[in-house]
């Protein structure tokens, strides 16, 4: 229960108007220590309810009458403005009886606009690293107050290139008392750099991945023997199967843009978000869907970070995630707050090494599923290993009694399913999100 927290009651009351009533798993490890003052490293993915475990101490710290602010009391970064967005929104949801008052910079709005809201200093900042440096070196931002600091998602920030944008603004917060750092994966080298530089003692609290994939989610994989099979089984679930809101995942926008045309013109109210997507479309593309006007979006790992809609219950991997982390991000959009989700994997060929992997990681195994009315010929690998990966798909053995022609016979299919192109290189496939192009030179991660 929140009220067993040592919470001031005007949070309490917000709490309880919002209908929060029990914690989550990472509030419940997170807030007691957070209102003790401790610095925190925390590994938990968007959707577990981090937000609430960071905005809630750093509130009760806040709390008192109205009064004059004449600095800067809490920063938070984040990695994307979507993110960011929905910080405020929390923190003013939080904050609705008391007298705090909260900013946003973000990119993609207007500066003046922000250095007026900073003239009159919010008691917490919350943005983006790009657009604070720029505030910053416009000479509209003073955090040399700032009490305590939050860095939201770390490991994407590093992901994104922020490294030195928020080198800097930590550097910036030479007088902050307490740091808050959260991250959806345990991150590499970069992030324990960050973490050894910025925090000073923390307490780690692991609570990501694995133990908060979502028990209400449905996990399950549906083999395809290619792309267009993959298309076929897509329209078969978007038609038949029941849920309020679905999300589509490609790893690349050359897909998510065929998958989204396919979709509107078969007169399916979708929207399709990539990297290539402007903050209006992003904007509307969200708002569409929180309202319900849309129902189904098409979207690359990078555009949907930090979405946060109520009633995703379908998550589709058109193409499989790259990682185990990734998988846990993508699923961790439906199944929320104890509402049922169903996430489904389309296999084939070349995913399925990737999905047995993905599997081990989890400590799972994704429930196999047959739709008649679509079904293919591949049905998994003939044999696996140990691992739970095809065997003897390295090298195509001859084989003495004459399965050399048969693993012929299979190869052009074959070749079509492996060469999937890489994540987020749209370069590599035809028009058509099809055929693979000649690789002219390796292509780098169009930045999204
Ligand atoms: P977050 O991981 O912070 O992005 O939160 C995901 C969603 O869960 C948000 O819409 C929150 O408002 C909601 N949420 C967070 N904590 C709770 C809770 N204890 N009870 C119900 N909903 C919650």
């Amino acid at each position: 229960m929140f009220s067993e927290f040592a919470l001031h009651e005007r949070l309490l009351k917000a709490v309880a108007e919002l209908n929060f009533v029990e914690p989550t798993p990472v509030q419940a490890a997170a807030i007691p220590l957070a209102l003790q003052g401790r610095d925190l490293r925390v590994t938990a993915q968007t959707g577990s309810g981090k937000t609430a475990a960071f905005v809630l101490p750093i509130l009760n710290r806040l709390i008192g009458p109205a009064k004059i602010r004449v600095s800067i009391k809490t920063l938070i970064l984040l990695p994307t403005r979507e993110l960011a967005q929905q910080t405020l929104k929390e923190v003013e949801r939080f904050s609705q009886f008391t007298f705090i008052k909260a900013g946003l910079i973000t990119g993609g709005e207007d500066f003046k606009v922000q250095a007026a809201m900073l003239r009159k200093v919010p008691d917490i900042l919350i943005g983006t690293p790009g657009r604070m440096i720029e505030q910053l070196n416009a000479g509209n931002l003073d955090l040399k107050e700032v009490e305590v600091l939050v860095l939201d998602e770390a490991d994407r920030m590093l992901d994104m290139g922020f490294a030195d944008d928020v080198q800097r603004l930590v550097d910036e917060c030479p007088n902050r008392q307490q740091t808050m750092l959260f991250s959806a994966t345990t991150g590499g080298s970069g992030l324990r750099e960050m973490v050894a530089k910025v925090l000073k003692n923390p307490e780690h609290l692991q609570l990501n991945a694995v133990s908060q994939l979502n028990e209400t989610t449905r996990q399950q994989i549906i083999t395809a023997d290619h792309n267009q099979h993959k298309e076929q089984i897509v329209n078969w679930l978007l038609a038949n199967e029941t849920y309020s809101k679905a999300i589509v995942f490609t790893n690349t926008r050359a897909m998510a843009d065929r998958i989204y045309g396919r979709l509107v013109a078969q007169e399916y109210k979708a929207f399709v978000l990539h990297g290539e997507k402007d903050q209006k479309d992003r904007k509307l593309a969200i708002d569409r869907l929180k309202q319900g006007g849309v129902k189904i979006l098409v979207a690359t790992d990078v555009a949907a970070r930090g979405l946060d809609v109520e009633g995703l219950d379908l998550v589709i991997n058109f193409d499989m995630p790259r990682s185990g982390d990734e998988y846990v991000h993508r699923i961790g959009r439906t199944g929320r707050a104890g509402n049922d989700g169903l996430a489904i994997s389309l296999i084939c060929h070349g995913d399925w090494n990737l999905m047995s992997s993905i599997e081990r990681y989890l400590k799972q195994s994704f429930e196999r599923r047959t739709i008649k009315e679509v079904k293919g010929t591949y049905a998994g690998p003939k044999k696996v290993k140990a691992s739970g990966k095809a065997a003897g798909t390295k090298k195509k053995k001859t084989d003495a009694k004459g399965d050399k022609k048969k693993v012929a016979a299979k190869a052009p299919n074959k070749r079509k399913t492996t060469n999937r192109p890489k994540a987020d290189a749209p370069s590599l496939v035809s028009k058509d999100g099809m055929a693979p192009l000649k690789r002219r030179k390796p292509a780098a991660p169009a930045a999204e």
